[in-house]
């Protein structure tokens, strides 16, 4: 049964297939606290589901944005 929800396309899929952005513990850039920053501007945190597609754009879309603001500081 497809019970779970993406937050972010409201698809519905499988439990096991959540992903949530304590993925993003495992990234070595950006920090995790900044990757829990910049989605708590979105309204976004650690117990919200995602669909594997949503959560991958997240992935992409945060470290773009990380690595404008390092590169804008230098
Ligand atoms: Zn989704």
């Amino acid at each position: 049964m497809k019970n779970a929800q993406c937050k972010k396309c409201l698809n519905k899929f499988h439990e096991k297939d959540i992903y949530t952005i304590q993925q993003f513990q495992y990234r070595e850039e950006p920090p995790y606290r900044w990757s829990l920053e910049f989605f708590k501007k979105s309204n976004i945190d650690e117990w919200d589901s995602f669909c594997e597609k949503c959560l991958m754009e997240y992935s992409k879309n945060s470290k773009e944005i990380w690595d404008e603001s390092k590169n804008s500081k230098d």
